[in-house]
């Protein structure tokens, strides 16, 4: 009895299954898109927000695109990673940092006392009732993090970011 239920039950879900995807369901999925080949600059871009909700995952859609922050000592990279490498923006490839600016502030996220040359772009920023200075990829326009003025070295500057904001590549050694 409870065999011969569960079979009507089986056959019930998989009905419904294939109904479902033949009401378009395959039609709305996403075609990947490559979003290094993708034409953009820190103002235009010409993926849709839809787009970039598939190519992103949730965390990096929220802060690349909705200007979201991590919680503190979440991220993958708040901790300067043992072995020199570099970092892209995770919504466009852009190379954004080097491990060679990387520093442990403490703080829980990754800092920076520099970015690389003309690789993010800087905006007021006054949301929160603070006045910061906002830091975005140069390319897509993606949110990074902010930029304070408390570091260490020449710079005097803490390029505080998020790591689901980034990529990191270690940096191959090559054999001489
Ligand atoms: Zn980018």
């Amino acid at each position: 009895m409870n065999t011969v239920f569960f079979v009507y039950y089986a056959m019930f879900f998989v009905f419904l299954t294939g109904c479902s995807d033949r009401s378009g369901k395959q039609g709305a999925q996403a075609a990947p898109i490559l979003l290094k080949d993708v034409k953009m600059d820190n103002k235009t871009t010409e993926l849709t927000d839809l787009q970039w909700k598939q190519n992103l995952t949730p965390t990096q859609y929220n802060i690349l695109r909705k200007k979201g922050t991590e919680r503190p000592y979440t991220g993958k990279y708040y901790l300067k990673p043992k072995k020199d490498g570099t970092y892209v923006c995770a919504g466009c490839g852009n190379i954004i940092f080097i491990t060679g600016t990387q520093f442990n502030s403490h703080c829980g996220w990754p800092s920076f006392t520099a970015a690389e040359l003309n690789s993010i772009v800087e905006r007021k920023d006054t949301s929160f009732g603070m006045v910061r200075t906002e830091v975005l990829c140069a390319r897509c326009g993606g949110h990074l993090g902010h930029v304070f003025d408390d570091g260490p070295g020449p710079t005097g500057l803490r390029y505080c970011i998020n790591s689901a904001a980034m990529q990191f590549d270690e940096d191959e050694i090559t054999e001489k």
